[in-house]
């Protein structure tokens, strides 16, 4: 069953017209990447695919559901989860405790903008959810400890030696690239049908870029369906499957990375500047 079918979205701001009438899908199995130049509309396209913003027409098809105007965290729930382009994390959690709360599709929704207010909640609200259930039945509370507590180690552990010793740190004290490869990890967690990245390797120097490449390629090898938004021409060659090149806020070419790369209008739109 195909992924993801988005058929004639349209947002403006404004009268702006940021998507103007965009479609394409994501099968099983597939990257598919979304290029374009500043302002073509590329993270909006994004923001409505995973329901942060909603379309003014079209349609998002997600696993053969109609999820157009979903929210984020009831889309997170249905298996589609995202990353964001500057880096979300809750800084004042560990390594671990931001993994683990993918494991909650309604918090890894969750915006932690408001950390102050956020974080104290989360705490309290999961610590008493659990030491109810302790009351009542502690065997299987120490089963779901041991099966969450595996489940983010093993995310951990796709980042090699990067995340898994710094499991126990708070996230504000890792470098930029950690927090980013700590949020992709908290995407993953959840095991989703779909998993959206918004420039996973924005602001990366070129050895930090490589890295993401190797670790997205072997999600891809593992048969992780990806949709993503990258500026790094080489790294999405390399990666995608499928490209999408949006100008203006239409398609204005889509195919396989060596296709479009020699495309014309592609290299007059974006490629050749
Ligand atoms: P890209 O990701 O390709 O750089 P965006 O999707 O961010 O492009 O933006 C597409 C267009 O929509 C741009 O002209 C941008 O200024 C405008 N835009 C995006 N978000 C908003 C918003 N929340 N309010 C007003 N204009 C917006």
């Amino acid at each position: 069953m195909t992924v993801l079918e988005v058929t004639g979205l349209r947002r403006s701001f404004a009268g702006l017209r940021a998507v103007d009438g965009v479609s394409f899908t994501v099968e099983p199995g597939e990257v598919v990447s979304i290029i374009g130049p500043n302002g073509s509309g590329k993270t909006t396209a994004l923001n409505l695919v995973s329901g942060v913003l909603r379309p003014d027409s079209g349609q998002v098809t997600f696993q053969g559901r109609d999820v157009t105007g979903w929210r984020p965290e009831r889309l997170a729930a249905a298996g589609l989860s995202r990353t964001f382009q500057n880096g979300r994390v809750f800084g004042n959690l560990t390594v671990a405790e931001n993994v683990l709360i993918g494991l909650t599709p309604t918090l890894q929704a969750a915006r932690p903008f408001s950390r102050w207010r956020n974080v104290p909640v989360l705490r309290w609200a999961s610590l008493l959810a659990e030491t109810a259930v302790a009351l009542v039945d502690p065997p299987a509370v120490r089963r779901e400890l041991a099966d969450r507590q595996a489940k983010v180690a093993t995310q951990l552990d796709r980042f090699g030696d990067r995340l898994t010793p710094r499991a126990d740190l708070a996230a504000h004290t890792l470098s930029y690239a950690n927090r980013r490869r700590t949020e992709i990890a908290r995407a993953l967690a959840s095991g989703p049908a779909l998993l959206v990245l918004d420039e996973p390797t924005a602001g990366m120097n070129p050895a930090e870029t490589g890295e993401v490449l190797e670790q997205l390629l072997e999600l891809k090898a593992a048969g992780q369906t990806i949709l993503l938004v990258e500026h790094k021409i080489d790294l999405v060659m390399r990666l995608s499957d499928r490209v999408l090149v949006l100008d203006a806020g239409s398609v204005i070419a889509a195919g396989p990375p060596e296709q479009v790369r020699s495309d014309p209008r592609v290299i007059e739109a974006y490629l050749g500047k």
